[in-house]
């Protein structure tokens, strides 16, 4: 699918002279190539994004839309990857042919590089949200720097052994963002990937009620038009409203697009300096000290317990024995000492 949309895509960019070069028609609906599914949504075209051409994307935040046509919806999930729901995301996304743009936290992709893979190998496009979720307005720049050079750094170090490149693609945790993370994104090569279409599936008082989130998401993107949607394959109820959720797009005649990087299009994060790398293996070894410390006292409250267990069992089996022949004050000098 992925090779018919390059295909097409030079063949614009031939005959357009790259002008188009942002966004390209490509291969049409593939529903019927997934197997075992006709009915799957599928992927209609893949739109091909150069972060120089344009840096910042998204009506809710900037006022900068990508050229969908009427009816067509880019997906994209933030904050994982983490352990239970995200492969469930990946197995549905999978039965439906569907592709979506995933924005990962880098702790979280430090902890489960596998799914990081996962996600790759299975055709999605792989951008970054910071480090550790940081709101990037509320923190110097020195620091907001750090967050996103560590996160693209976490992401990339998951995708190393299968030789896959994240993508220079970012969003803001709480979409906060200064005209210095701005700038330092643009210089580095990044877009920032903002949201057309919220389904507020974070909201706390929605957690129980994926009816709301289906509305507002079926019935905003109807508002709109077309945009780009925001999910979180963190949330439960996300994970499980999927299927009518793309029951419902398919019902009001919306088309699944791909967005993915300009090829060669990579962030230019710089390697980490050799104070970072101190800084990193300091934290490390705090850690390590810390569950030895921990290890330590976790060994002492086993032993306190075994040894409980041991005088309980050889307090009834005493009694049981020789009870009768003992007072209790005895027992309890024997055993309590
Ligand atoms: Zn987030």
């Amino acid at each position: 699918m992925r090779g018919k949309g390059f295909q097409f895509m030079r063949l614009k960019s031939i005959l357009f002279g790259g002008a188009f070069a942002t966004c390209l028609v490509a291969a049409p609906a593939i529903a019927e190539d997934c197997p075992g599914n006709p009915d799957a949504m599928g992927v209609s075209r893949t739109i091909v994004i150069d972060p120089k051409e344009t840096p910042t994307l998204g009506g809710h935040q900037y006022n900068s839309r990508l050229p969908l046509e009427p009816k067509e919806f880019i997906l994209t999930f933030d904050d994982g990857p983490v352990k239970k729901q995200t492969p469930e995301v990946l197995d549905f996304l999978k039965k439906e042919c569907a592709k979506a743009t995933f924005f990962l936290i880098g702790v979280n992709a430090q902890e489960n590089p596998d799914l990081v893979r996962r996600i790759a190998e299975e055709g999605h496009t792989i951008g970054t949200h910071t480090q550790t979720h940081a709101y990037l307005s509320r923190i110097p720049i020195e620091k907001a720097e750090k967050q996103i050079n560590d996160g693209f750094r976490s992401a990339q170090t998951a995708l190393d052994p299968i030789g896959k490149k994240v993508s220079p693609f970012f969003r803001y945790p709480g979409l906060m963002y200064t005209p210095e993370t701005e700038a330092y994104l643009r210089e580095h090569g990044i877009a920032t990937v903002g949201i057309d279409v919220l389904a507020s599936d974070w909201f706390g008082r929605l957690q129980h009620n994926p009816e709301g989130i289906l509305q507002r998401a079926v019935s905003r993107l109807e508002e709109r038009g077309s945009g780009i949607l925001l999910l979180h394959d963190v949330k439960k109820v996300t994970v499980g409203l999927l299927p009518e959720l793309f029951r419902r797009l398919k019902e009001h005649g919306f088309k699944l697009v791909h967005m993915v990087p300009k090829d060669g299009a990579l962030p230019d994060i710089p390697p980490p300096t050799a104070e970072e790398i101190a800084a990193k293996e300091n934290a490390e070894k705090q850690k390590l000290a810390g569950a030895g410390e921990r290890h330590v006292r976790h060994v002492a409250r086993l032993h306190r317990t075994i040894h409980a267990r041991q005088r309980e069992h050889a307090r009834r089996h005493y009694t049981h024995r020789v009870g009768r022949y003992k007072s209790s004050s005895y027992n309890d000098f024997i055993y309590d000492n």
